[in-house]
């Protein structure tokens, strides 16, 4: 699914592709991937300019100027589980799952929003109602300073893959770049924020931004059904060096990857590179996982 580095290289393709660009009409097929009303979202959309593209977390954010001087709009969009937001050609064929479409200028290309399982949704919002949602995520998991980090990870029982997945904590991260930073800074899953020594929280900050620079830097992460805003699958995939390595040698000391289920999700790590802590969380069970 769609982490930090897959929604920022979307949003560096709309930057280059629609930037400047008006939206001359919305299409909506199916609104139930529409946060409120279909009706209000065209409306309130139509006619606009785009004029800036903005991230936080796993959260686009495309800003909308009128031409009569009103105040902007936003298009938010959340791309969910297998969203795909992409500049396409108007003669393109639509594929099935498309549920909404913006045609841009004189109607040769169009945004296209597709999503298969349906966990994505657009919404059209103001300022004030952006900032709101945006302010209840925790800090970016790519420009927070160390000190923001720090302060996110003081007192934090449970999980620390957990915490780092927890977007109301650190927005961006998600199950694939958790484990890749984790075993980047050599930390293991079930340590708990709260007591992990200065040292590693120095390296695990250290290891997330790494980790997320480079995949910014090939693209994000392609499984099935990932692609950026001009349609190209990521090429982070065989730069993974734990997520979906199970049984696999680990390439920095030989020993095999292993996955265990922290809060129903998988995680991979190296026993041998990131040793268990003496106080870990618990494994299972919702106390050392409310969040
Ligand atoms: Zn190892």
């Amino acid at each position: 699914m769609p982490e930090l580095p897959e929604v920022e290289t979307v949003a560096q393709g709309l930057e280059r592709r629609a930037l400047g660009r008006r939206v001359a009409a919305v299409e909506v097929r199916h609104p139930g991937v529409i946060v409120g009303a279909a009706e209000e979202f065209v409306s309130t959309l139509e006619g606009r300019r785009l004029v800036d593209v903005s991230r936080k977390g796993k959260a686009l954010a495309l800003e909308l100027a009128a031409e009569d001087g009103s105040g902007p709009r936003f298009l938010l969009v959340r791309l969910g589980m297998t969203g795909q937001f992409t500049v396409t050609p108007r003669e393109a064929p639509v594929e099935s799952h498309t549920h909404v479409l913006l045609a841009l200028d004189d109607g040769r290309e169009e945004l296209r929003f597709r999503d298969v399982r349906r966990f994505g949704r657009l919404r059209s919002c103001t300022r004030e109602e952006l900032e709101a949602i945006l302010g209840a995520l925790g800090p970016d998991a790519q420009r927070m300073t160390e000190r923001q980090f720090l302060a996110a990870m003081r007192g934090r029982h449970g999980a620390i893959k957990s915490w780092l997945m927890n977007q109301n904590l650190l927005a961006g991260l998600g199950n694939i770049y958790a484990d890749e930073a984790l075993f980047e800074a050599r930390i293991h899953p079930l340590s708990q924020p709260g007591r992990v020594s200065p040292e590693k929280a120095h390296r695990l900050y250290r290891a997330i931004r790494k980790v997320l620079d480079r995949a910014v830097r090939l693209g994000g992460t392609t499984f099935s059904d990932y692609l950026d805003a001009e349609g190209r699958p990521g090429a982070f995939l065989k730069k993974l060096r734990v997520y979906q390595h199970a049984g696999e040698p680990c390439r920095r000391c030989g020993h095999a990857i292993r996955r265990i289920v922290i809060a129903g999700r998988s995680s991979h790590f190296c026993l041998r590179c990131q040793p268990r802590p003496r106080v870990t969380a618990r494994m299972r069970g919702p106390r050392a996982f409310g969040a």
